[in-house]
């Protein structure tokens, strides 16, 4: 192989990351033209066809749509009212809330939803709408909001309304299924988001008796949505690849400056830098290297389980990425390395990090990590890791906004993101160039983290969010 002039091929791809930058433009177009991009909407279809048109125009190789099947869900109104005043408390529904008709029921506050809360609460479950914290009890092992919401569900209460832990009216759509379930798991049961301050009056009310009645307008259907996929070739071994992704889809009624446009525009701008590197000073990655965003992720992460399954399913149709790289959410905090999901993978990446100084660490996920759409890579046993951003130290004040209306625009961090973009582009090309006999084996089958999955589900992860 050549020997790479490394020092240069980095003052290209940072100068280029930072001189030649895109994002304003690439942010603008995504959240203030296109706007909310649920998964399999209009806007979400325009988001995919304008990711795709400057894929081309930057001179990307193999620049494709891929369509799949969405199983969506949407809802037209949500409603809490007090029975006999006809006090109405704002709510949201959980995403993939499941229709609820009507249903006027006792409203139980069961605190936490601890195991010792809910057995207190006893037979008054039985048919009731449940109040309970989202965040878990800070004086007993964390329980996933999930798996109380179960622990619920199996004593009898028929709805769940759940205290936002954010306060000042804020209200995030949430997902109450745990995402390491295989394929896409019901609600334990209906449940929908009070804010902080209105599940305090609910709580008062629910120690008077208070009966309320739930009313949540909302249907599933089956919808295309498109992945966005492009590429450079690699020069000595393009049947080899690496891939960088991130979704480009978002909940209802927010942009997602951080959520992830973000990570989408970093897939873009790492995609023209590199493309930029190749077609100004000849440098090509060795292997391919693969950019995509993802549609689906905040519906069950179905957008990059659909590449996986078309690409590396069970009948191993081509070879997988030698790593999967997802970017979400992006602006929560500087960059400080990368997480890889499995330990064979620590010393190998943190060797990669190490030639581009700037004291980057790898670090391990301990339980697998549902989160996004790194998921479906490992699931099926394929080394993937997502950024280092903020946790242990370095977290945005911005960080807690995403799945909510303030995840604006103004949360997408410019002047970082460029660093991203130049470190996420180094990172990539030096992965691309390591030769295969120093790849380490990988030694985890898809069978294996199936079951790996499968028997964390219920278990407190320390999560990808928060
Ligand atoms: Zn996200």
């Amino acid at each position: 192989m050549t020997q790479l002039d490394w020092h240069s091929i980095d003052r290209f791809l940072m100068g280029e990351a930072w001189a030649g930058s895109r994002i304003p433009e690439y942010r603008d177009h995504l959240c203030h033209e296109i706007g909310p991009r649920w998964g399999g909407s209009a806007s979400d279809l325009e988001a995919a066809d304008y990711i795709h048109a400057q894929m081309v125009e930057n001179g990307l190789e193999q620049a494709r749509l891929e369509e799949f099947s969405l199983d969506s869900w949407d809802y037209s109104d949500a409603s809490l009212t007090v029975d006999g005043t006809g006090e109405a408390l704002e709510i949201k529904p959980f995403l993939r809330c499941p229709a609820v008709d009507g249903l006027t029921a006792p409203v139980v506050d069961v605190g936490y939803g601890t195991e010792r809360e809910i057995a207190a609460a006893g037979d008054a479950l039985s048919g009731s709408i449940v109040v309970m914290h989202l965040g878990p009890e800070p004086f007993t092992p964390p329980l996933p909001h999930t798996a109380r919401l179960t622990l619920a569900a199996k004593q009898g209460a028929v709805a769940a309304v759940v205290v936002e832990s954010k306060t000042g009216g804020r209200m995030e759509y949430r997902s109450a299924n745990d995402w390491r379930a295989p394929g896409i798991a019901p609600q334990p049961l209906p449940t929908v988001n009070i804010s902080f301050e209105a599940g305090g009056r609910l709580k008062y009310l629910a120690a008077r008796g208070t009966v309320a009645t739930l009313r949540v307008e909302s249907r599933f259907f089956d919808t295309p949505a498109n992945n966005v996929i492009a590429e450079i070739a690699g020069e000595t071994m393009p049947d080899e690849h690496v891939i960088v992704a991130g979704h480009h889809d978002t909940v209802f009624g927010t942009p997602g400056g951080n959520d992830n446009t973000s990570g989408t525009v970093a897939v873009m701008e790492a995609a023209r830098v590199l493309a930029a590197l190749k077609r100004e000073t000849g440098v090509a990655p060795a292997r391919t290297i693969r950019f995509a965003t993802w549609s689906g992720e905040e519906q069950g992460l179905q957008g990059a389980y659909a590449y996986v399954a078309r690409h590396h399913g069970k009948d191993g149709r081509t070879s997988p990425p030698r790593f999967a790289l997802n970017l979400d959410e992006l602006s929560t905090g500087h960059m400080k390395g990368v997480v890889v999901m499995t330990e064979h993978m620590r010393g190998f990446m943190q060797e990669r990090l190490n030639t581009m100084g700037d004291s980057l660490q790898c670090h391990v996920q301990g339980p697998l990590d549902a989160h996004s759409d790194h998921f479906p890579f490992t699931r099926a046993g394929i080394p993937a890791g997502i950024l280092w951003r903020w946790r242990f130290y370095g977290r945005h004040a911005t960080s807690e906004f995403h799945h909510e209306f303030g995840d604006s625009a103004q949360k997408l961090n410019v002047r970082e993101l460029k660093e991203y973009v130049g470190q996420i582009s180094r990172l990539m090309l030096r992965l691309s160039h390591v030769p295969s006999e120093e790849w380490p084996d990988n030694p985890h089958t898809a069978d294996e983290m199936e079951a790996r999955a499968v028997s964390e589900i219920g278990t407190h992860s320390p999560t990808f969010h928060g």
